[in-house]
């Protein structure tokens, strides 16, 4: 199994960021996309639908797509631990559908595995504008750089928040001490543990993983 690395998590974040899964059959191995092109296509709103990705040891490390989730057990590289109740049909076959799938080979998750992206932000931010604590969606929000760049500020997980467009502009080229805001937290790098407070929250809505999340 370690010959086959199929895909790392590492790289996950920056896959996640491309639009979803429409451009990932090219990062397929060869039978993965002849999977990908024979049966992933066929819904693609129930293959966008949320998988939870177990370590081998049960520990919730990810979230991904069904399209990717059945890639991975069409390679063998994990196995399915739930099921939802729908099914893809292929020419001959029937899938069901996972829910929760587990990894069979451990796989070590670094601490820093997210890509910086507009996308990742918000989601670490939870769509709550840093400055004021109003939550809004996310084409209301900016990305605001706590130190300006005109300031040597730099864009990283430590400098860039969630903000609001009236923050932003209240704040224009200034640090929040100068423009009297105050961040609602210091924004960190996306950790494994900010990662699984958003596993809990995208879990509210499916029974099936409250297990492994919730203990
Ligand atoms: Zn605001």
């Amino acid at each position: 199994m370690s010959a086959r690395r199929p895909e790392s998590f590492e790289s996950r974040g920056r896959r996640a960021s491309e639009s979803s899964g429409k451009a990932t059959a090219g990062s397929e191995s060869p039978a993965g996309s002849r999977v990908h092109n024979s049966i992933l296509m066929r819904r693609p709103s129930l293959m966008q639908e949320p998988v939870l990705v177990l370590n081998a040891t049960y520990e919730p490390i990810n979230v991904t797509a069904v399209r990717r989730a059945m890639v991975l057990l069409l390679k063998g590289v994990a196995q399915a631990e739930e099921m939802h109740n729908s099914e893809v049909h292929s020419a001959a076959h029937a899938h069901r559908v996972p829910s929760v799938i587990r990894l069979l080979a451990y796989r070590h998750i670094p601490q820093q595995s997210r890509a910086l992206s507009r996308k990742n932000i918000l989601l670490r931010d939870r769509n709550t504008c840093q400055f004021c604590g109003a939550v809004f969606p996310s084409s209301e929000l900016t990305l605001d750089h706590v130190v300006p760049r005109s300031r040597g500020g730099r864009s990283s997980w430590e400098n860039l928040v969630a903000c609001c467009y009236r923050c932003n502009n209240s704040k224009g080229d200034r640090t929040p001490e100068e423009a009297g805001l105050k961040l609602a937290r210091r924004p960190r790098p996306f950790t494994l543990h900010t990662s699984r407070q958003l596993m809990r929250l995208i879990g509210h809505r499916d029974e099936r993983w409250r297990k492994y999340l919730f203990y």
